[in-house]
């Protein structure tokens, strides 16, 4: 942890780091010098730097310290074991054991130690590049430069790694963004051009385009009957290259890879191709259609996003926000979300599912402006990501939340999965998702004790946000700045918001209608000291998991699920539910009385140990 002093001289340096980086990205390709990437599409809304949002005591910020410290604590050589030993350097350090080691893997055994050999690294790197630019935390800094030096020094111009590995855009796709983080977040500066090295092998071990499952089917691995790589969510992180370098090279390599034939062109006309695809590795590809939309202006890859997310939301999804039971996404009007809560307790991939989740969410909040965007983004948080468990220093790691008749949390069997690669890249991210900074001002999307900062024409301004949202329905936000300045500040109004939210300027009720579903917005002179009082009313509400399970509900309380804690799924008439009581402890619980006078706990999964509990209950006919 850093201290004050620390992550004050910090903020001097990002300040300048910021300008600097900035003033490169906006020199125009004339000036000479580096020559970034040009960007087609300014979105309306774009994100603060990593370093402008500070997290305070909550949960978020919990989350985050927990996935920076257990990185930056995890050994360098064991990081860095498998890719030494494919290149014939000393390896030493023990095994990391799990998914990433080199061998051991049988399909027919289902032993998945040593899965996909080095699979993670990437996203470790870039989590760690990022909880850099977050806290200006030097030791982070330090690791960064090692790892990327230390793999540097394993890669070959062949990059051989490659060669007979079972997933190789999958791994590729996640050294692909560590790297670019590496670059842009921690300034690293081997990370580039280690990049370029490693893309430029890799054209030989990717097919000639996106492949689909289907089409992988038919041209199977030679070496192993697995065949179901990545290669449709290559282009955002081919895309972020190419802005970061200029290189055209990767803007070249990431139009090739999107999957339009059988994905993004069917979605864009309206058509729901999600049934059967695989869910969280295609709820990421839409966030290469989104680059696809801001680098090249493509408007098909816009709809394509937006309106396959759109599916997702009506199609998919549980009421917690998250999606695809079994990783696999269902037929719409068949009621598979109900039906599979008898079936499987695979019900949600929760770091992976929310990482996707987050960025899709915030990529297409800066585009449309559209609050729906920031509720479907604050479902996924409070009622799945918050409630898993961390990743513990041997690789043990949350991976399915379960949504069975009857639910309990449990560990994944197998150490450093997926799902431990990116919660810390999503831990760090909650810095970037809380704002968002608009041409008139500053966009407040998420609800959390945190401080923003930022510099506009010399002037430093400032919020501090104050509140235990959402077990309270206060929101307080104190304005700073070192002069008045007139800007307009956005807040995000959940549709969930019950009659009449208030929203008070210095104690004076803003006199505009206060829309739930929007982004109500204050413009005036800022003064130092101001105060915002935000009270959105907290709804108490039924939801069912789908249309042909009528009877399945679960019970909410704004954004929070509030799940039943028993051994068996509870019986209860809508009424009674709709009567429970909140029971004011520290877990947030509430109670429901049935007219027998038998009472059920109810309980925010965030809040939820190892206890068993229903997510939905059974309405008496
Ligand atoms: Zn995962």
């Amino acid at each position: 942890m850093h201290t004050s002093f620390t992550r004050r001289s910090f903020l001097k340096c990002a300040a300048a780091a910021t300008a600097a980086s900035y003033a490169a990205r906006v020199r125009p390709a004339w000036a000479g010098g580096v020559d970034r990437g040009s960007i087609a599409i300014h979105t309306p809304l774009t994100t603060f730097a990593y370093s402008d949002v500070e997290l305070l005591d909550s949960p978020l910020k919990r989350q985050f310290e927990e996935n920076h410290a257990c990185f930056l604590h995890l050994d360098d050589d064991r990081l860095l074991k498998v890719f030494r030993q494919v290149a014939d350097l000393p390896a030493p350090g023990e095994d990391m054991g799990g998914w990433y080691d080199l061998t051991g893997f049988s399909l027919e055994r289902n032993d998945f130690h040593g899965f996909i050999a080095g699979h993670s690294f990437g996203q470790y790197l870039s989590a760690l590049a990022r909880a850099w630019a977050a806290t200006g935390s030097e030791p982070t800094r330090a690791k960064v430069n090692r790892l990327v030096k230390g793999y540097a020094e394993t890669l070959d111009p062949k990059a051989k790694f490659f060669v007979d590995y079972r997933l190789p855009a999958y791994t590729y796709d996640k050294l692909s963004c560590g790297l670019i983080d590496a670059h842009e977040f921690a300034n690293d500066p081997l990370a580039m051009e280690v990049h370029e090295k490693l893309t430029r092998a890799m054209v030989a071990y990717l097919p000639e385009k996106a492949l689909s499952r289907q089409e992988q089917r038919s041209r199977p691995h030679k070496e192993t009957s697995y065949t179901w790589d990545e290669t449709y969510t290559l282009p955002e992180n081919l895309f972020l290259a190419y802005q970061r370098s200029g290189k055209t090279f990767y803007r070249d390599l990431a139009k090739k890879y999107l999957e339009d034939d059988t994905y993004f062109n069917p979605l864009a006309q309206g058509n729901n191709v999600l049934p059967f695809e695989h869910a969280y590795s295609h709820v990421n590809a839409f966030s290469s259609a989104m680059q696809a939309y801001i680098t090249l202006g493509s408007e098909k890859h816009l709809r394509a996003a937006t309106n396959g997310f759109d599916m997702l939301v009506k199609t998919q999804s549980f009421v917690t926000g998250g999606w695809g039971p079994d990783e696999a996404f269902g037929e719409p009007g068949r009621g598979q979300l109900g039906d599979s809560l008898s079936s499987t307790h695979a019900s949600f991939e929760t770091p992976c599912g929310a990482y996707g989740h987050f960025k899709i969410t915030r990529y297409l909040l800066r585009v449309t402006k559209d609050a729906k965007y920031g509720d479907s983004m604050e479902r996924v948080l409070y009622n799945t990501i918050l409630g898993a468990w961390p990743v513990q220093a041997d690789g043990t790691s949350f991976y399915y939340s379960d949504y069975a008749t009857t639910g309990k949390k449990v560990w994944y069997g197998q150490k450093w999965p997926c799902c431990s690669g990116t919660f810390p890249q999503l831990a760090a991210d909650y810095h970037v998702s809380t704002y968002l900074r608009a041409s008139d001002g500053v966009y407040v999307n998420l609800f959390t004790p945190s401080k923003l900062s930022w510099s506009d024409n010399g002037g430093r301004y400032g919020l501090q946000q104050e509140t235990r949202y959402p077990f309270s329905p206060q929101v307080t936000v104190r304005v700073s700045g070192s002069k008045p300045k007139e800007y307009t500040l956005y807040f995000r109004i959940p549709v969930w918001s019950g009659p009449d939210p208030v929203l008070s300027v210095n104690g004076n009720r803003v006199s505009d209608p206060v829309q739930p579903g929007t982004f109500a917005s204050v413009r005036r002179t800022w003064k130092d000291g101001d105060r915002v009082e935000l009270e959105l009313p907290l709804s108490l509400r039924l939801e069912t998991v789908d249309a042909n399970h009528p009877n399945l509900v679960a019970l909410m309380h704004g954004p929070l699920v509030l799940l039943a804690v028993a051994d068996s799924q509870p019986s209860f008439e809508s009424n009674e539910l709709l009567r429970a009581k909140p029971a004011h402890n520290a877990t947030g619980d509430w109670q429901a009385t049935a007219a027998d006078g038998s009472s059920v706990t109810m309980r925010p999964f965030m809040n939820i140990d190892k206890e068993s509990y229903s997510t939905y209950i059974l309405l008496k006919s």
